[in-house]
């Protein structure tokens, strides 16, 4: 097998979209090296010179090192060491990765190297007949080999100072994950494996790209870019990174192979069928189609040839290497024996001063040197949000040197202080907001981290009547004062106050981010209410409007992209559990309808000019819990779409609440605000009793405005600031029309 790539042409760049069995993110390093030889075209005779040069030295390597089976015994002792930076460029989204997820890549690249993974028992075995009748054996089990590699997070940063070996650089440029980017956050590449982690890959104008790797031959200018980069949804199996998504948790291996020295199966070579693929003999070269049905690849099944060789037998695919491109139940689990030989031979040769027993001593990493690091206190909180009364528990991630003692301070807890990793549940009694401060101590020195107001503490009842209550985005509302609040789990991006509205002046903007540099695709905005106190009732109502575009051209970052959801929850606990009441996604998300002509490029601001571009969202009912605690939440994640309007929040106690007489009195107060008086004109369809209240923000009923029946048509009723007693602020219109009852907001300025 043999695949048809010729490095640096269009062909390839066509092969991308179809890589790794039609995943669109791939490994970049191909194409990397074909830019850099396109911007340095020495560097093709400096890879020709380098690829000799192995070929001889290779030729001194012991093949009992790697050629029996002995060879793949674990040793007692670790043959390389490699110290490890990971730089986490990150713009306050879901790519600033945690350290337990970087953890778990450097857990994962272990097990690949030293051949412990658990997968390593799809592995297969057996004799097949090819087309002319030949029968021929293979078995990839004998074939892998425990590389006796061993990555280790670095200790010591370049200037000697403690460290846990990951680095956070706050930078939007997380977008374009490219060699420039390196240059930002880069450690001596000789005493340091970097690898940079960003949210997105952008290698010219390719998106989509998983990880590239830098080949161990010299570059001009190229050592402050040596080291690979992944994306941070393939980096590790936690977090962001979970097995079993696809892309898979394998990209780091794959690139690291690159790194020390491997090449794809399906390399290039002098023809396209030739024989010698990655230079690896142990690795059947590997057809690769260009065509994302791959008719003519080797399956699991072993019951496809190669169509190119009638020299040498026709080894399956050798799918269960990390370097190939498959995935499937045998893929991407081993190294072989002859790459063993070609990463030690890279590692004695051209990477020797990274696992020297110096640098291990420079890096912290050896095992010899006593740890002289002060430990760092970190901790958590799986609730920050709870009702008083409640009780909080508290996780120590501190980590760095060894820790003897543990002070923690809960301001406004019950305790007030704890000793020990595990403080135990913390009861908070009044509604506020806390610090809590954790001091770790060891024999090296302490270390105190305090987080400012990370506990919030609501009432753990309503302080708010059941009635009517509306979260308005006019300029003088006292919204944020009743307790309403946004929360952003990532963003820099916010909801703001934007001048259309569904039925007054304003309403809250999420905004378009077209190149994604404040916003983070997955990332989550909530609008959460105060508390409202429906004991004792099942007419509860809570409902609001919202519009919505989606980005769903492919030319725009995000493009084809309809994974936006929002969500209405409710939580009787003061949010420290929700549940989901209502789910609005994929294409019913939009209020602009779906298809071509409902779509827009993010490149034009979505304005819903008219109420026929926004929709209404009611929960009720048997969806709102009777009790004396209720809270709502409103949620949107974002994936790249363009601006979402929130506007007229309404919660409520209905009496035949009807949507459709609603709209179909098409109300309007004239002026609203106003001074003097207002106008309140709508449209009877037909005759109906008409009675109409104005009840104040608290739900205390003001007076009677109108009583009595009204004919079908047109009407106006004019309320008087002074003949109610009317000071500035909101009033509610409340509206009993036959049998419904509707409400409207009206403002005194
Ligand atoms: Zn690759």
């Amino acid at each position: 097998m043999k695949k048809l790539l010729l490095i640096g042409s269009l062909f390839f760049m066509g092969l991308m979209a179809n890589a790794q069995n039609g995943n669109t993110n791939s490994c970049g390093t191909d194409q990397h090296l074909a830019e850099q030889i396109k911007n340095n075209p020495s560097l093709k005779a400096a890879k020709e010179n380098y690829e000799a040069n192995l070929k001889e030295l290779m030729k001194n390597y012991n093949p009992n090192d790697y050629r029996t089976k002995a060879g793949q015994q674990k040793k007692a002792t670790i043959k390389y060491i490699i110290p490890v930076v990971v730089h986490v460029f990150h713009n306050n989204g879901s790519e600033n990765i945690s350290e337990a997820q970087v953890k778990s890549e450097i857990d994962f690249l272990n097990k690949s190297f030293r051949n412990l993974n658990s997968d390593t028992i799809n592995r297969r075995a057996g004799m097949f007949i090819t087309p002319s009748g030949d029968t021929n054996y293979y078995d990839n089990k004998s074939l892998a080999a425990d590389i006796e590699v061993e990555f280790r997070l670095a200790k010591k940063d370049p200037q000697g100072n403690c460290t846990n070996g990951i680095v956070r650089i706050f930078t939007p440029l997380t977008n374009k994950g490219n060699d420039e980017l390196k240059k930002m956050s880069v450690w001596d590449t000789k005493r340091y494996y970097n690898i940079w982690v960003v949210k997105q890959i952008n290698r010219g104008n390719t998106i989509g790209i998983a990880g590239y790797a830098q080949f161990p031959f010299g570059f001009g200018g190229g050592a402050s870019t040596d080291g690979i980069m992944v994306i941070h949804n393939e980096f590790g199996n936690v977090g962001t990174s979970q097995p079993g998504q696809t892309p898979n948790v394998t990209t780091s291996t794959h690139e690291t192979g690159h790194w020390l020295g491997l090449y794809h199966p399906f390399q290039i070579s002098s023809d396209s069928c030739g024989t010698d693929g990655d230079g690896v003999f142990d690795t059947p070269p590997t057809y690769f189609s260009p065509n994302s049905t791959e008719p003519l690849r080797n399956k699991c099944s072993n019951k496809s040839y190669n169509t190119c060789s009638t020299e040498k037998p026709d080894l399956p695919d050798m799918q269960e290497n990390y370097m190939d491109y498959f995935i499937g139940n045998c893929a991407s689990n081993m190294f072989t024996l002859e790459q063993k030989a070609r990463i030690h031979t890279v590692l004695e040769n051209f990477r020797f001063t990274l696992w020297q027993p110096e640098n291990l001593a420079f890096t912290g990493v050896d095992d010899l040197s006593p740890s002289t690091c002060p430990p760092v206190a970190a901790f958590n909180s799986q609730a920050p949000f709870t009702c008083a009364g409640s009780k909080v528990l508290f996780l120590d991630y501190s980590y760095g040197g060894t820790i003897n003692t543990y002070e923690w301070t809960f301001e406004g807890g019950t305790p007030a202080t704890a000793t020990g990793k595990v403080p135990g549940q913390i009861q908070y009694d009044n509604a506020g907001t806390y610090d809590v401060t954790l001091k770790v101590t060891g024999p090296n020195g302490s270390n105190t981290i305090t987080l400012p107001d990370y506990v919030t503490v609501l009432p753990a009842s309503s302080n708010l009547p059941g009635g009517y209550y509306t979260a308005d985005w006019w300029y003088q509302n006292n919204w944020e004062e009743k307790g309403w609040r946004f929360v952003y789990e990532n963003d820099q991006n916010q909801f703001k106050r934007f001048g259309i509205s569904y039925n007054q002046n304003a309403s809250m903007r999420y905004s378009q981010d077209p190149f994604n540099q404040y916003n983070s695709v997955g990332s989550i905005s909530s609008l959460i209410s105060p508390s409202f106190d429906f004991s004792g009732t099942t007419t509860a109502y809570f409902s609001f409007n919202y519009a919505f575009a989606q980005a769903v051209l492919s030319s725009t970052v995000g493009g084809g992209n309809t994974a936006e959801e929002l969500k209405v929850y409710t939580s009787v606990d003061c949010g420290k559990t929700w549940i989901v009441r209502e789910t609005i996604n994929s294409t019913n998300i939009s209020t602009i309808g779906t298809g071509s002509s409902a779509t827009l490029s993010s490149a034009i601001d979505f304005i819903p000019a008219d109420q026929s571009k926004w929709k209404t969202v009611t929960v009720s009912g048997a969806k709102i819990p009777s009790n004396s605690n209720v809270r709502f939440k409103i949620e949107f994640k974002y994936s790249g779409g363009n601006n979402f309007y929130l506007d007229n929040v309404n919660v409520g106690l209905s009496t035949g609440l009807n949507q459709n007489l609603a709209d179909a009195i098409q109300f309007k107060a004239q002026p609203n605000p106003f001074n003097v008086s207002t106008n309140l004109i709508y449209n009877l369809v037909s005759s109906e009793n008409v009675e109409i209240h104005l009840f104040d923000i608290l739900g205390k009923d003001l007076g009677t405005v109108f009583s009595g029946t009204q004919a079908a048509g047109s009407q106006n009723v004019e309320i008087e600031k002074n003949a109610f007693h009317l000071t500035p602020g909101i009033y509610l219109v409340n509206m009993k029309i036959g049998n419904s009852t509707l409400n409207h907001k009206i403002i005194v300025e």
